[in-house]
């Protein structure tokens, strides 16, 4: 099959894009295998993956596509986005238009720089992306008026889940477990909190808020501010109510609204949470949106997600940084506060830097338009005589009215969505419609809007009169208002013009290190290639415009690329069906795992509730598991790195009656193709448990082994690491489930929708099919690969990982080898020798790379005081070498060190990285050279990559929290 393949003729033929995605070339990979040993890429491959899973003439090619180049790609995708027929959809229910600011789109949407970068775990050079995130934690914190906002949740739906399981935590009274939850809750959002609520033991009491009761077993209440009706009220005495009881309260709340409206945080409430999708994100079907979450001081160390702080660098300079547990969550396994690890990263940060274009008076003027058009449409409606409450409300109005399926039907063919209701209707049984007014609306719109509703009751509409006298705040009559002052910090208020604007987004990418400056070998990351041409679809209006609500028969385009992405994956994961639903690889676990609970509860053996989980697993696995209501039982790792045989076989032996699945990573974690795979799936099987596999690892296997062939029933994928959506910076993700034929009827639902299975779990995201705007990157990727292309991108990730595995392993010590004494796809190089004989530690080595000009790989991941470096098939063999070559020469600062030649504290290893600032000042007192400070390689005088602050800080920054722009008060004070 390979060698079918590896002549270079063949590939122009069957994967001609396949050359712009691989780094090395047809020679480079023959000059790569000859130094491993081999003349041939099927025999090296044979070499690594053990035989009894290596598929070595597989017969599935034909369900997936022939590759092809990227005009041709291009010219497929456009064919079916044409398919969706996008209408100006005013449905809402947290999905509304918006316009995205040409400069954020251009300059940060578009921007590799921007979209590229990982998630700042390497601080020093992640200043920019941190500070845009810093501006979103301030502006989430401004307009709620709660002091700690997070750096975004996935999005609305599950940040209410977060909110409620933070709630049932926080409550210590006995035997509390029920969440009062808001009619007015939008669905999504209920079907979240109902799928998150079961295996936590948590009961829903749904009903309007002047009707909660405050009994002894309520631990929290929901409240939707904003209601999905669009009704807003003043919560202060519920409130009251609540922690009277010791519950607390969540408001979920629409940061436009909160523009107009006294800060939420200031009514009492404890945490806010909510979609920031419409500060310039587009709907895309969905997603994806980043979400907020904002609470007070005491529950700063149960904040889900990430929280960026200020901490100080070696020179003293403020410098940013993730605080707290957020910066390790992983290491606290099933004790961890949430599974979040993707989060939603470069949708934060162009929210942000919409508030930094509009500033609060830009911000106020939308929201107030928008309640103003509202206001008009109401007051025009009356006089047409349709009835309508007379309740206060910001963007939304909502009307009961027999002519409904009329309205609906003039309102599509004049080019309108409108909300059907109610939710989930047909429009022929419509009893009536709702209006969302958004960023987009205008008064000749409303004129259109007014007229479909005349025509429905058979009358003229004559154009509106009188509308310049309209005033927000009085249309908001007995709401609490915003009165102070807000949102003064000067990021806000002076980037105005375009061109100051467009040098601060230039001024912060180029603090960041992204895939523009170099490789990003993190291992488990999976930093490949993000092809522009698999970009450029997701901004095509046809596919970024569409509300996730709208009808099928609009969505045609979307239903055909689901189906097409399906399918691929199915067939490429060997499994029958797949959900494109979770939003990130942990939700992609949570997922997999209530789909085996549901598959037990099916077959009445609900009783089986453990999880065996090896001792190396990534920190999402356990913290999954326990959100499903398993019960983790670690598995030991042996000296190989491979799960403990005997160790699996006598936990599978002790639990085999309570056995509900193991989760496995393949390759494992620690980076080889454990031999015994099928043996061990085959115990788990015999014990009645079923197998869940961690795929974040695929990009080992796409086309070589399939984890439906050799025993799984579930594996989550990261599209965003093996199918090139990029990382954004940390997120957006996309973690769908494949699972076996005996598990595809439980796939999750959605209450709006028709995905999922016939017996379908609940909703795990708020938007049926995840976030659908971005899926359009991994058809491309698969649709210009085609089989051949994929199978041989496997096979060059394998052997760029040994190519770097062998080159280091002299200097650096391999520590986990697996069948011929290969690796996978990535290697752990073992550093903990240095820390006994110089004191010099993995921190030491990752922060002196960045003087070298390249990002760490992972660092004490899987293993404490090891690197982990997974080069992929994108990197060339150029690029290969300078990072060996500089791996080499840090080896060699070491030895010096090591030799007494060095001192063992002041040396160019403890104090990397070397800022501009500190190699160009005054005074240099070190007892090494400038140069070798900052220069260290000759290839850099080129090239420099300048770390914009020193060595961070971190204790000192969890020690004096700061998680936003300080207030022009409190500055001035
Ligand atoms: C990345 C990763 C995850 C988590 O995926 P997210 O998309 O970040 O939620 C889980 N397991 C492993 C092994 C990973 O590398």
């Amino acid at each position: 099959m390979l060698d079918k393949v590896s002549n270079e003729t063949s590939f122009v033929e069957s994967s001609p894009f396949l050359k712009r995605h691989l780094g090395p070339s047809s020679q480079d990979i023959d000059q790569m295998l000859k130094e491993l040993g081999h003349d041939d890429l099927e025999d090296f491959v044979k070499a690594v993956i053990p035989a009894d899973i290596l598929e070595v003439d597989p017969d599935y090619e034909d369900f997936l596509p022939v590759g092809c180049d990227e005009v041709h790609a291009l010219n497929h995708i456009r064919s079916i986005a044409e398919k969706n027929k996008v209408l100006r959809s005013l449905i809402g229910l947290g999905y509304y238009s918006t316009a995205l600011p040409a400069c954020i789109q251009r300059h940060v949407f578009e921007n590799p720089a921007w979209y590229t970068a990982y998630t700042p775990y390497q601080s020093e050079i992640a200043q920019g992306r941190l500070e845009a995130l810093f501006n979103f934690q301030t502006l989430i914190s401004e307009l709620t008026g709660l002091p700690i906002a997070n750096a975004s949740l996935l999005d609305e739906a599950t940040a209410a889940a977060e909110a409620m399981s933070l709630s049932f935590a926080a409550c210590k009274r006995n035997g509390a477990n029920r969440f009062l939850v808001d009619e007015q809750v939008l669905p999504q959002t209920l079907a979240v909190l109902r799928t998150r609520a079961e295996p936590l033991g948590v009961v829903l009491d749904v009903k309007k808020p002047t009707s909660f009761c405050y009994d002894s077993d309520i631990f929290g209440a929901f409240l939707q501010l904003p209601g999905a009706n669009g009704c807003i009220w003043d919560p202060e005495t519920l409130v009251e109510h609540c922690h009277q009881i010791g519950a607390l309260v969540t408001a979920a709340i629409d940061p436009l609204a909160q523009v107009l409206m006294r800060p939420i945080g200031d009514l009492g409430v404890d945490i806010a949470i909510g979609s920031a999708q419409r500060f310039g994100v587009p709907m895309g079907f969905g997603g994806p949106h980043a979400a907020f979450f904002a609470t007070n001081e005491v529950f700063k160390r149960q904040v889900p997600g990430r929280l960026v702080g200020q901490s100080v660098d070696a020179d003293g300079q403020p410098a940013l940084r993730l605080a707290l547990q957020t910066r390790e969550q992983h290491i606290r396994r099933d004790k961890a506060t949430s599974n979040i690890c993707t989060a939603q990263v470069l949708l934060a940060v162009i929210a942000a830097f919409y508030a930094v274009y509009h500033g609060p008076n830009g911000l106020k003027n939308i929201a107030s338009r928008i309640i103003k058009l509202r206001a008009l449409f109401q007051q025009e409606l009356i006089k047409l005589g349709y009835q309508i409450d007379d309740i206060a409300r910001f963007d939304t109005v909502e009307i009961f009215a027999e002519n409904a399926p009329d309205v609906h039907k003039i309102a599509v063919s004049r080019g309108f969505n409108l909300r059907i209701l109610p939710l989930g209707a047909d429009i022929d049984q419509a009893k009536g419609f709702g209006v969302s007014f958004d960023e987009l609306s205008t008064l000749d719109e409303l004129d259109q809007l007014l007229k479909v509703c005349a025509s429905a009751l058979g009358q003229e509409f004559d154009g509106l009169q009188n509308h310049e006298t309209l005033d927000a705040a009085a249309l908001l009559f007995g709401i609490p208002l915003r009165q102070k002052k807000w949102l003064q910090q000067s990021v806000f208020n002076k980037f105005h013009s375009e061109t100051e604007m467009l040098r601060y987004i230039y001024r912060l990418a180029r603090k960041d290190f992204s895939l523009v400056d170099g490789m990003i070998p993190l291992g488990s990351c999976t930093m490949k290639l993000n092809a522009v041409a698999e970009l450029i679809p997701v901004g095509w209006k046809s596919f970024a415009s569409m509300h996730p609500f709208a009808p099928a028969n609009q969505a045609e385009g979307y239903i055909h690329l689901f189906a097409d992405l399906e399918n691929w994956l199915a067939t490429l994961t060997g499994f029958a069906g797949v959900s494109l639903q979770p939003n990130a690889g942990s939700q992609g676990e949570f997922a997999g795992l209530l789909v085996i609970k549901e598959w037990y509860k099916s077959r009445k053996e609900q009783h089986r509730n453990i999880c065996l989980i090896p001792s190396s697993a990534h920190g999402t696995n356990p913290a999954s598991c326990v959100m499903a209501g398993f019960k983790v039982v670690p598995v030991a790792c042996d000296e190989a790195g491979n799960i403990d045989f005997n160790d699996l076989l006598s936990k599978a032996e002790t639990y085999s009656l309570s056995l509900a699945a193991l989760m496995v990573t393949y390759p494992s974690t620690h980076g080889v193709f454990e031999p015994q795979i099928r043996d061990i799936c085959d115990l788990i099987h015999k014990h009645g448990g079923q197998v869940y596999l961690d795929g974040a690892n695929l990009n080992a296997q796409v086309g070589l082994c399939r984890p439906g062939v050799y025993g799984a029933d579930v594996c989550h994928l990261n599209l965003h690491k093996t199918f090139c959506i990029p990382h954004g910076g940390g997120g957006p993700g996309v973690g769908p489930i494949a699972v076996a034929d005996h598990l595809v009827p439980f796939l999750p639902g959605h209450p709006l929708s028709f995905c999922g299975g016939q017996k379908a779990i609940g909703a795990v995201s708020a938007a049926p099919w995840g976030s659908a705007g971005i899926l359009a990157i991994s058809w491309m990727y698969l649709r210009m690969m085609g089989f051949t292309g994929l199978r041989h991108a496997s096979s060059i990730a394998l052997l760029s990982a040994n190519y770097v595995a062998q080159k280091l392993d002299s200097s650096f010590p391999v520590l986990f080898r697996g069948l011929n004494a290969l690796v996978a796809h990535e290697c752990i190089l073992d550093l903990r020798g240095f820390k006994r004989t110089t004191g010099i530690d993995v921190e030491d080595i990752a922060k002196r790379l960045m003087d070298y000009g390249f990002h760490a790989p992972t660092v004490s991941w899987p293993v404490a005081g090891t690197l982990m470096v997974e080069p992929t098939e994108s990197e060339s063999l150029d690029e290969l070498n300078r990072f060996c070559e500089a791996m080499i020469a840090i080896r060699a600062e070491v030895a010096l060190i090591e030799s007494g030649q060095m001192d063992a504290l002041n040396n160019p290893l403890k104090k990397a990285p070397h800022t501009l600032a500190a190699v160009t000042a005054d005074i240099w007192e070190r007892p090494y050279s400038r140069r070798q400070a900052a220069f260290p390689l000759s290839s850099q005088q080129e090239t420099k990559y300048w770390p914009a602050v020193s060595r961070i800080n971190n204790a000192y920054g969890d020690r004096n929290l700061i998680c936003s722009c300080p207030s022009i008060e409190d500055f001035v004070a």
